[in-house]
């Protein structure tokens, strides 16, 4: 008997896993599906383009495990993906652990689902602690196991401390427990350190190395439930026939290939950058409180602090409507505090009476694709880095408006579109809008200003007034008659039509007066004195602390 088997529930051993329709047919894709009583309409409220939720979700999406193990560099076969890494460590627990008789080990301080899972499989529980420097115990952890403990679970970066656990003391844990142990390493935070890799490579060394990631917290998507076991083949076959049969939904496939696309890794990498330098920031201010002893060396999105008193700690942050997470039964006094955005960030020490705001402020970066039948759209907008164009919609004056548009806005735009161009520009253009629109609304988060904004922008004989105003309701008035039917390939109409499209996607008003007689002229001093109220629009105004209530205004 191989090795893994014997690890096995002898229970599971010869297990038949639960099989649809559509897995026993392979890849016949039906035109109609009559196969599992679904219902037969999407829904109420389904949104286009986000799959068809009546439908069962694929068991295990190919599409989103092919794209984890390109950005990882594994294979497929090597990748389980569930409702977050804590159904990975619950199905490793049901696969190994026979109840009140099979072991794991954990090293404490540690994760908490460990215990729980264990409890609720009838497994034991064996607690070898951390050295006094806070990494393994290599030697009284072999010393403890038994020829029944089947599972090893071990946080690097360690959670509630936050610091790497040393490579080399896991990959002697690894050979000194070969068959005999799964040596577990869950990665939740590796994305915030300088090693991104973890211990992917030592994979192909390690038989029995399994890697949990989640995409819960680097990827921000902690509501959407979705997490990785990485291991062998082999114990990816066997785990697969014990999860659930469909443990991902719709929109979590959906949510994670979205965050996996490269817009959606760009905007990851730029947000991650900011979470670690507001770390920094943060290690360094939080000592100035009385309260604060020290901070834990950490190198994920959160740091643990010794506090004087941690129960007093968390009234006084109360006392703000904040809520941090009191870590004294896992270390006497201490309390850890999550990273937020330099603006929650500066809240945090103002309530522990620390005044000194971050220059940082939250990255107004935002990049969506949005399809339909007729167009298929990607747009990046960036509040904050003016110089990037990069723009074709396949009508040529309209790239030019556009880059108008972003260049006297002061905002980056890139933006793709393929469209239905041999039925109409009429699709491009209004989808266009609408994906700017959209885009920018979603850059300017909870910035939205009040105020209203105007410009007015001659070229030549032509003149255009604009006033803007981001208020949360769309309204677009346009008073202004072209002479010409066409400008460049642009059809003149498509204009007002643009600008209208734009106010409904942003949730803004704009008026917009043009007057002149050359065509060109009027079409151009509407793109740009629009651009340039945008950009009054979009200034940061004051202290980055001057953020409008989350419970305010708009
Ligand atoms: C948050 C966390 C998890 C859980 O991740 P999910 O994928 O959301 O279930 C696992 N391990 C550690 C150490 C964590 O901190």
């Amino acid at each position: 008997m191989n090795w893994l088997t014997n690890l096995m529930r002898p229970d599971l051993r010869n297990l038949t896993a639960y099989s649809s329709a559509r897995t026993e047919a392979g890849g016949f894709h039906p035109d109609i599906a009559i196969d599992a009583n679904e219902f037969p309409w999407p829904p109420f409220g389904s949104i286009t383009g986000q799959g068809p939720l009546n439908r069962y979700p694929e068991p295990q999406p190919r599409a989103l495990i092919q794209r984890l193990a390109a950005v990882w560099g594994v294979t497929a076969e090597q990748i389980l993906i569930g409702r977050g890494s804590d159904e990975g460590i619950d199905v490793l627990l049901r696969l190994l652990c026979r109840a009140g008789e099979d072991e794991i080990l954990i090293c404490p301080p540690t994760y908490g689902m460990y215990k729980v899972a264990a409890e609720i499989q009838g497994a034991k529980l064996l607690s070898v602690p951390l050295t006094k420097e806070y990494q393994l115990d290599v030697p009284a952890i072999l010393k403890n196991c038994t020829a029944n403990t089947k599972l090893i679970f071990i946080p690097s970066p360690n959670a509630p401390i936050g610091h790497l656990m040393r490579s080399k003391d896991i990959l002697e844990l690894c050979t000194a427990r070969v068959a005999k142990s799964l040596i577990v390493i869950d990665e939740a935070y590796i994305e915030f350190s300088d090693m991104p890799r973890g211990m992917l490579d030592e994979l192909k060394n390690h038989d029995n190395l399994v890697i949990l990631r989640t995409m819960s917290k680097a990827h921000a998507l902690a509501g959407e439930r979705v997490g990785v076991v990485i291991g062998t083949p082999e114990l990816i076959q066997n785990l697969r026939k014990i999860i659930a049969p469909y443990p991902l939904t719709q929109s979590s496939i959906r949510a994670a290939l979205d965050a996996l696309s490269p817009n959606g890794i760009v905007q990851n990498i730029e947000r991650r950058n900011v979470i670690i330098a507001e770390w920094e920031r943060m290690a360094k201010l939080l000592p100035q409180s009385p309260q604060v002893v020290s901070v834990y060396p950490s190198t994920a999105n959160f740091l643990l602090l010794q506090t004087k008193d941690s129960k007093a700690f968390m009234q006084q942050l109360a006392q703000f409507s904040i809520l941090a997470r009191d870590r004294n039964s896992n270390i006497p006094n201490t309390l850890r505090i999550s990273i937020g955005t330099p603006e929650e960030n500066n809240l945090v020490l103002k309530a522990l009476g620390i005044t000194q705001s971050s220059k940082t402020t939250s990255p107004r970066l935002f990049s969506k694709r949005r399809g339909t039948k007729e167009t298929v759209i990607d747009v990046t907008v960036n509040l904050d880095a003016p110089n990037f164009l990069n723009i074709d919609t396949g009508i040529g004056f309209f790239d030019h408006m556009l880059s108008q548009l972003a260049s006297h806005g002061g905002f980056g735009l890139e933006l793709h579109c393929k469209g239905d161009l041999v039925i109409d520009q009429h699709h491009s253009i209004e989808d266009c809008a609408l994906a700017l629109g959209e885009a920018l609304k979603a850059a300017l988060g909870d910035k939205r200003g009040i105020a209203r904004f105007g410009f007015s922008a001659p070229l030549d004989e032509a003149v255009a007034n604009v006033v803007v105003d981001l208020s949360g309701r769309p309204y677009f008035v346009f008073t202004g008659n072209f002479p010409g039917e066409k400008v460049g390939e642009m059809s003149s109409e498509m204009v007002p039509h643009f600008f209208r499209s734009l106010a409904t996607a942003m949730n803004a008003a704009i008026h917009l007066t043009v007057q002149g007689e050359n065509t060109h002229h009027m079409v151009e001093a509407s793109f740009k004195a629009t651009g340039r109220a945008l950009r009054q629009a979009f200034q940061r105004e004051g202290s980055p602390d001057n953020i409008p209530s989350t419970k305010g205004v708009l």
